[in-house]
């Protein structure tokens, strides 16, 4: 699932390519993926509404909460996209044929097959297509009032690369809780952003065990963790995020972040700081990665 740095990678991505842009039509063949608004009289009806709400709409900003893609368009409105598991959004020209979405030109995103899941597609004034593809379909699409959804997303954790999360801060935060550190960190309304992969890796990074509790962690532990989070996000942005799994870049391109991976996903691998085999365990209904040798209980 996309976290913070694939997140970010889409918003800057679409920042450059669509931001000023105004909708002009919207297709889809899932309809479902578009959660609100929410009307009496089914799908179809909630569906034609969104239609007509987000025509003409321009987008004057895209910004990101936690895991939430955000355009803030005119009259008041906001999209809201959650790429949610296998979403991301994309950005070019496709032709429909026969019901299904065919490359224009050699370099098309839609040559790599992840990218081929197209199920909507907003037409833009500036010739573009702005397309939500999802092998999937899990991703969520919302059309609100820019003040409700401000007031919705106030109720997030805060955002763990702004200035104002500082280490007094995150102690703060963590002094109440209770729970193993690596399920601490992932829920949303303690931090926003953090998911099973850069949880992972910030434990594996402070050498701290993913079951250890929050409540037995010592000073020295606790300020690794916080300078962790920053230092492996920022990486992470910086790469344009991770793509081993579905996530692709708003041009169909793949991020970099695999060569920093040190456990996600690298069960039975050798740990590259001790030599120990990456071990995965359950717990929480998720799985965790870590080396059995660095990272202490
Ligand atoms: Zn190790």
């Amino acid at each position: 699932m996309p976290e913070l740095p694939e997140v970010q990678t889409t918003v800057d991505g679409l920042n450059k390519k669509v931001l000023k842009s105004t909708f002009v039509d919207v297709w889809s063949d899932w309809s479902k993926i578009v959660k609100k608004p929410r009307l009496p009289g089914g799908q179809a009806k909630n569906f034609d509404a969104f239609k007509k709400e987000i025509k003409n709409k321009k987008i004057e900003k895209i910004w990101r909460r936690a895991k939430n893609i955000i355009f803030d368009l005119s009259e008041g409105h906001s999209l809201l996209v959650h790429q949610k598991m296998t979403g991301h959004l994309l950005v070019g020209n496709w032709q429909l044929v026969n019901g299904d979405w065919k490359p224009i030109d050699k370099k098309s995103p839609l040559n790599d097959p992840y990218n081929r899941f197209l199920h909507l597609v907003f037409f833009l004034d500036n010739k573009k297509m702005l397309a939500l593809s999802d092998a999937r379909k899990f991703a969520k699409v919302e059309l609100w009032k820019t003040e409700e959804l401000k007031k919705e997303l106030d109720k997030l954790g805060p955002e763990p690369l702004e200035k104002s999360f500082t280490f007094e801060k995150f102690k703060e935060i963590l002094k109440d809780k209770n729970g193993k550190v690596k399920q601490v960190l992932m829920k949303p309304e303690v931090i926003a952003g953090i998911g099973n992969i850069y949880s992972s890796e910030i434990l594996w990074q402070s050498k701290i065990h993913p079951e250890k509790s929050v409540a037995k962690l010592n000073e020295k532990e606790l300020k690794l963790i916080y300078q962790n989070i920053k230092k492996v996000l920022e990486t992470a942005v910086k790469l344009g995020g991770e793509s081993f799994s579905d996530y692709r870049k708003p041009d169909g391109t793949k991020g970099d972040f695999d060569s920093e991976r040190r456990a996600y996903n690298r069960e039975g691998q050798k740990c590259s700081r001790c030599g120990t085999k990456i071990k995965r365990i359950h717990f929480g209904g998720r799985s965790a990665f870590l080396c059995p040798n660095c990272q202490k209980l």
